[in-house]
């Protein structure tokens, strides 16, 4: 295709579709996306965190695609063997209620009523289509992962995997069976982690009860709760050891009301003496502290609840409410019992389920655990010692802090979906064994091979993503892959799962990868919300779909404006008038680019641009800002810092190159001289080509096809080398041209302030001496750029200029003193009522504000930035004035 470089017109407009298929389809063909495995090169790896297959791809998605393929082409533009896994993830809990609720709505049955074998048929038939538009979706952002090792959470080598990496934490005693109290989740039938659980606050009640204590009928003790049910299944109350009100009550025994059983009052340092009463009721089976400190004194553990969170046997007559109702039938049994002392009002937490939104019912179940303790320890230290780093830097405290604190994991679940726990018991001798292969045929201590059964249940889904980044690379095997890719080097992600995730991924990592971590650097972003800052969301119905935007304004677009909003570790609000703006940049750059390629480069050699130091002012300045502008960018890419590196990409074709420079290079380009035209020809096409690669991880399609219409060497700009430079940027040249610049923009501004449109005005120059010479040589640009007549414009050293001419708008720069002689320009007279009258609302303004601010009323009580934004319009005012009563003055005689 580069072949055909120059030697066809191109289109006037830019069509961003054709261009992305064109291109996608040609680097795919080309395999660019495959890293080749080259010992003598340090690899770039990054592994994608697997989107979910529960639906299609939201903002999030398109910023991660953004940030982590813009990593991957600048890497593979280093000429580093790169490579970027991509994947998706099965989604346990979220992948099983999308897939039900979908089953639910259109044949009214539920998994029980399917089966489980019969359900997860129809759980595969979901991923494999999702799977594919997942896929197809991520390509239309450009993504440039490499397909061909493309991975599923629950592929048949990822669940090898899994099951290697239980049975060795099994086999190790690193994972164990235990009774504990858990989230359960009552809607969706199984344990969820702390991480899904989201506090709400609640206004509620605070129910003061009163237990009798044994064989003394006049005497009670108060508790108070937030869940008046749960006493069904009490089994003590709690004082403090230090809390002298019930120093005489320890030891005695309490009658529980309602159900008669005789309960214990215990003393422990870990109940709260001024909450309520200071005494507390126990129920260990369905409170965390309640638990803890029924193993401290052996309070047994009743639970009262049925899976769906109705009551059950154990709670006798209520058994089979709900429990909610059961609430009201408890609490009016214990008032007209007299047992109801008091009702108080009461705010606290609620924990919900983050998945099925029902409230959590803390419960006692047998689970699996993960022991984290000695999994924790090194992943801690790698990150004090700094072999893992954040970015930003404060999640290093925050990961650190969660990881010195860190519990236990309870990694079953009581789903169908998901990596069945490979933990198969005999009934014949009592053998629990976990195994690698998918099925046990026989007992490995009895031989028994009729009496062994699986686990019913599965694993978290963390389990089996927390391995991502060495079991997409081949693990257990010992392939090429896992010994050239691991470890990997950056984790970018969302900041909301550090602990979920990039946590599970480092203690993982190190410890089946012998104390590697699997990547230096953890990246991560923000979320995305509205122009507002509202989160996107279905119900309130602002959200803003990434491949709508990708039709309406190209995938590029949509990639700028995502990396230019953005900052690590910051949510970014999305705009959709700034996916326009984006669009309109691609526009810029292509009509750039056709310009310049209509001035007829078919016969141009390519070459980088290179500093010459007999070359015109402006091929030295926009040269030397090309240096910078390539040590800017690659530092901000460094660094991470992808918003700073394409706002200055914006910046220089935009603002410097495109209006500056392509307009002072017409009328060289127009020259009869070959060796003119030839010289300013090289400069625009290797100063734009070079920036076109810098932007190419931004904006991969349109810096392809323009690219591809400029002189280049290679084959892509994909794999073209990143820009380096050399030379020093001639910093002489910079000032000089930008003395130019001061003095083009100030008659603009002074022409449009009077509102004068004319071309053709009159300008006199009064420059600092030593810039005589250069107003002087550059005289045609600040004619044809700033609209001066040829014949009226005079430049002269300020030190040579009498006297200051009269009815002039004038104005300073750092390196001349401009003056714009009005005669013929505008008519004085009815300029000077204008600008009186300006004068006039201008002080109307600036006497307004200064009466708000002086209203101590107003400066006190308003927000701070009502009053900072108060100051800042005054500020403005009163600059305004000077100018206009200064401009008034130039129109005086
Ligand atoms: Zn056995």
């Amino acid at each position: 295709m580069s072949e055909t470089t120059g030697k066809k017109e191109m289109e006037k407009a830019y069509n961003p579709a054709a261009a992305e298929a064109k291109w996608y389809a040609f680097w795919l063909e080309k395999g660019y996306f495959t890293p080749k495995i080259d010992k003598t090169k340090r690899p770039w790896v990054c592994i994608m965190p697997p989107p979910n297959v529960t639906g299609a791809l939201h903002q999030g998605h398109a910023l991660f695609v953004g940030l982590e393929d813009a990593m991957t082409r600048y890497h593979r533009m280093l000429g580093e063997p790169t490579l970027w896994v991509p994947g998706s993830d099965h989604a346990g809990i979220s992948g099983e209620t999308v897939v039900e609720r979908n089953i639910i709505q259109n044949e009214g049955k539920t998994k029980n009523d399917l089966g489980r074998e019969e359900f997860l048929k129809r759980v595969w038939a979901w991923m494999d289509e999702y799977r594919n538009t997942i896929t197809n979706q991520m390509e239309k952002l450009g993504a440039s992962a490499d397909w061909t090792r493309l991975a599923f959470t629950m592929d048949p080598q990822r669940q090898r995997a899994v099951r290697v990496a239980f049975k060795r934490l099994f086999d190790a005693g690193l994972i164990y069976r235990a009774s504990r109290i858990v989230n359960w989740d009552p809607k969706s039938l199984t344990v969820i982690s702390d991480l899904e659980v989201e506090m709400e606050q609640e206004q509620g009640s605070l129910w003061y009860l009163r237990y009798p204590v044994k064989d003394a009928p006049d005497q009670f003790v108060t508790v108070a709760t937030t869940r008046p049910e749960t006493m069904l299944g009490d089994t003590g109350v709690a004082v403090n050891p230090n809390d002298a009100r019930y120093n005489n009550l320890v030891g005695k025994t309490l009658v529980l009301p309602l159900v008669g059983r005789e309960i214990p009052v215990v003393a422990d340092e870990g109940v709260d003496a001024s909450f309520g009463t200071g005494a507390v009721k126990m129920t260990p089976g369905h409170d965390p502290l309640d638990f803890e400190i029924g193993q401290r004194h052996n309070l047994p553990t009743i639970n009262i609840f049925n899976p769906n969170a109705t009551v059950n046997e154990n709670g006798g007559v209520y058994a089979g409410l709900d429990r909610f109702v059961a609430r009201k039938k408890v609490l009016a049994d214990l008032e007209a019992g007299g047992y109801l002392v008091k009702t108080e009002p009461y705010l606290h937490n609620v924990p919900y389920s983050e998945r099925s939104g029902v409230p959590v019912e803390p419960l006692v179940r047998e689970q699996w655990w993960v022991k984290v303790g000695p999994l924790a320890q090194p992943a801690l230290e790698a990150a004090y010692d700094g072999r893992v780093k954040f970015v930003p830097e404060r999640f290093k405290k925050v990961y650190t802090d969660w990881m010195e604190n860190i519990h236990d994991w309870a990694v079953s679940r009581q789903l169908f979906w998901g990596h069945r726990i490979p933990v198969w018991f005999c009934d014949n001798c009592g053998h629990v064994q976990a195994v690698e292969e998918e099925k046990l045929t026989a007992c490995e201590k009895c031989g028994s091979t009729d009496k062994i059964w699986q686990d019913p249940d599965v694993l978290d889904t963390w389990f089996s993503s927390g391995m991502w980044p060495f079991s997409t690379l081949g693990w257990p095997d010992k392939t090429a892959d896992l010994d050239y890719f691991y470890p990997g080097s950056v984790m970018e992600t969302g900041y909301e799962i550090i602990f979920l995730w990039v946590a599970r991924m480092i203690m993982f990592g190190m410890h089946f990868m012998d104390g590697q971590v699997p990547f230096h650097t953890v990246y991560l972003h923000g979320i995305i919300r509205d122009e507002k800052g509202a989160k996107m969301s279905k119900s309130k119905g602002n959200v803003i779909n990434p491949l709508d935007n990708v039709k309406e304004f190209g995938s590029d677009a949509l990639r700028y404006t995502l990396l230019t909003s953005s900052t690590p570790g910051v949510d970014t609000k999305l705009s959709v008038t700034r996916i326009g703006d984006s669009r309109n940049f691609a526009n810029k750059l292509w009509n750039a680019t056709r310009f310049i390629s209509l001035s007829g480069l078919e016969d141009l050699p390519y070459q980088a641009p290179a500093l010459q130091p007999d070359a015109p002012l402006a091929d030295r300045w926009i040269v030397s800002r090309y240096y910078e502008l390539v040590a800017n960018v690659t530092k901000n890419m460094e660094l991470y810092q992808f918003g700073e590196a394409g706002r200055a990409l914006y910046e220089f074709l935009w603002g410097e190159f495109c209006d500056w420079y392509i307009e002072v290079s017409k009328l060289r380009l127009n020259s009869p001289d070959p060796a003119t035209k030839l010289a300013v020809q090289q400069t625009l096409v290797g100063v734009l080509e070079g920036s076109l690669r810098l932007l190419h991880p931004f904006m991969p399609f349109v810096t392809e096809e323009l690219w591809q219409n400029l002189p280049h060497e290679g084959e892509s700009i994909m794999i073209a080398p990143w820009p380096t430079v050399t030379g020093q940027p001639d910093l002489e040249a910079v000032a000089r041209f930008e003395a130019l610049q001061e003095v083009v923009k100030g008659i603009r501004n002074a022409k449009s302030e009077a509102h004068v449109e004319s071309k053709r005005v009159a300008a006199i120059v009064a420059a600092r001496p030593e810039l005589k010479d250069l107003f002087e040589s550059e005289a045609d640009t600040i004619i044809r750029l700033a609209g001066v007549d040829a014949a009226k414009l005079e430049i002269v050293a300020d030190t040579d200029l009498a006297e200051a001419p009269r009815q002039a708008l004038s104005f300073v720069t750092g390196g001349a003193t401009v003056y714009l002689p009005l005669s013929g320009m505008l008519d004085l007279a009815v300029e000077q009522t204008r600008l009186s009258k300006e004068i006039e609302e201008a002080r109307k303004e600036i006497e307004k504000g200064e009466k708000t601010l002086s209203n101590s009323n107003f400066v006190d009580r308003a927000p701070a930035a009502v009053v900072a934004k108060e100051r800042e319009k005054l500020a403005a005012n009163r600059e305004k004035l000077a100018r206009l009563e200064g401009r008034l003055a130039d129109l005086a005689v």
